[in-house]
């Protein structure tokens, strides 16, 4: 198999229009087009920060442009680094920081303390020179070909390091389950800072298949939203599973909507056998795919197409596949246990954390292993999870570690303590509580919880902030005098 670049370079010699985006109809990009641009921006970047290979922050959502940076970075030997708008500057700076970011490539307006290159200014660059980047200064190998921050404990996010090799291993694997079937064309969903994401942009310029973005403007609206599905000509839809229950919400979403879908591939959180059943129902020309993986393992490890027999033999708790080649799930445990991850897609490690390196990796007969706090259990080949045993949890699909919001909650003076927990309803969780021992007498509960939210969201993302705050005179410790999340749970 060709490394990604090679083949990426390979494809513009039949060109095709391989990235829409219907906001943005006149910012269309065919696979040379993207070759190009980044080929010059990538000389820019090399010409301008010789010497300093740090990786380079991107900023933006869904514009094309975001695609020609990631390729211009990659290009000039510097590891991409991807953050949404839904970041708030707080954490955007945390981030330049972590990475000591030279400059940052922007899609979108933000105002920040380093060095930034507007969508505008890379145009005028690429106009402005003839000047191609040489091969030699591409990332290779086990250079770290993109970072994406996750929720941190610790109320800082980890940044996971995956290589050029993780990455074209798992494209290895992945596009072989495309090679017998016909042209596809993928819809893109996630924002690139979240790994999900990776499935449907790097395997579908692979592959040569447009890739159409949703923008996070259409989810707010169904009326868009299924105007841009109907007319995207979608074969593969990649997504959380509660991405599609929101879309299932209205019945027009059955095939005659998505007319070509062949395929909805899974991953991120659990797949529940309800929803496999509507959507075999509502498409019955697509079949429906459960995979499995942390963005510490290159988006995914497992793959499975789920079967009416599958439904009826694991109703509450479906297999989430067959592990890939080139990888080795261990339990840690006599039957069920920890799942341990070892082989050629485990990350490099969470960037510059060596603390959190020592906790999560480690090495198996000399390759690089991950504890991902997930327990399982096999049965024969296929794997099956069970839950966490730490306090990260899936909300709307967002990785969310609760601690990274008592941590930021604390941050706020006047709150002395903090614990948030996940209020569950049919096996998903459907908001959080924080509790919150605060310092000052409370006089306007309405308006001081307003306060607690408005300067949390000034260091975590939106999806991070608890639906409700309550406030308590102490918090309840359980015997070794730790806060009995157990009873704030049963209080929810
Ligand atoms: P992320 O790194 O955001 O992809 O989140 C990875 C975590 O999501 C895993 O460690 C699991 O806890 C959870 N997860 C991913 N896929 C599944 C699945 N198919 N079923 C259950 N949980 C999943």
């Amino acid at each position: 198999m060709k490394p990604l670049l090679e083949q990426l370079e390979l494809n513009t010699k039949q060109d095709k229009v391989v990235y829409r985006h219907d906001l943005m109809p006149e910012e269309e990009l065919t696979a040379s087009l993207v070759w190009e641009y980044s080929d010059k921006l990538a000389a820019y970047l090399h010409e301008t920060y010789k010497g300093d290979k740090s990786p380079i922050v991107v900023y933006g959502h869904k514009h094309p442009f975001m695609l020609v940076y990631f390729l211009a970075c990659v290009k000039s030997g510097h590891a991409y680094c991807p953050v949404d708008v839904n970041t708030p500057i707080d954490r955007v700076e945390d981030i330049i920081a972590t990475v000591k970011s030279p400059v940052v490539l922007v899609s979108e307006d933000i105002s920040l303390d380093a060095s930034t290159l507007t969508v505008p200014e890379a145009k005028e660059v690429i106009a402005s020179t003839t000047e191609r980047i040489s091969k030699e200064h591409y990332v290779q190998g086990e250079d770290i070909f993109y970072i994406i921050f996750t929720s941190g404990s610790t109320g800082k996010p980890k940044g996971v390091s995956i290589t050029y090799n993780n990455l074209n291993h798992f494209l290895d694997w992945y596009t072989g389950y495309y090679k017998e079937k016909g042209p596809q064309v993928f819809l893109g969903h996630p924002p690139f800072s979240f790994d999900l994401s990776v499935m449907s942009l790097w395997p579908a310029l692979y592959m040569h298949a447009p890739l159409v973005q949703i923008d996070k403007e259409h989810l707010q609206d169904f009326k868009v939203l299924f105007k841009t599905l109907e007319v995207s000509k979608a074969t593969v839809w990649i997504s959380t599973p509660s991405f599609a229950e929101m879309c299932l919400v209205d019945p027009s979403f059955n095939q005659d909507l998505l007319p070509e879908l062949e395929q909805f591939v899974f991953c991120g959180e659990k797949l529940f056998s309800t929803t496999v059943e509507k959507l075999m129902e509502r498409f019955p020309r697509a079949e429906v795919v459960n995979t499995y993986g942390p963005t510490e393992s290159t988006v995914m490890v497992t793959w499975m197409p789920l079967t009416r027999e599958l439904l009826e033999k694991y109703p509450d708790n479906l297999p989430v596949g067959v592990i890939k080649p080139g990888t080795t799930v261990l339990i840690d445990g006599p039957e069920s246990g920890e799942i341990i991850i070892y082989g050629n897609t485990v990350a490099k490690g969470y960037y510059e954390n060596p603390e959190m390196n020592a906790k999560h990796f480690f090495e198996v007969d000399g390759e690089r292993a991950y504890r991902t706090g997930d327990v399982g259990h096999f049965e024969g080949d296929l794997l099956f999870c069970e839950g966490r045993i730490d306090f990260q949890i899936k909300l709307h699909g967002h990785r969310i570690e609760l601690e990274d919001i008592d941590n930021n909650l604390l941050k706020n003076p006047k709150i002395r303590q903090a614990a948030t927990v996940p209020s569950m309803a049919d096996g998903k969780v459907k908001s959080i509580t924080s509790f919150v021992v605060y310092n000052e007498p409370i006089e306007k509960r309405f308006e001081t919880v307003k306060l607690v939210k408005k300067e949390l969201a000034q260091h975590v993302p939106e999806y991070m902030i608890p639906k409700k705050v309550v406030f308590l005179d102490e918090m309840p410790l359980n015997n070794n005098g730790k806060i009995d999340k157990k009873q704030l749970k049963e209080l929810v």
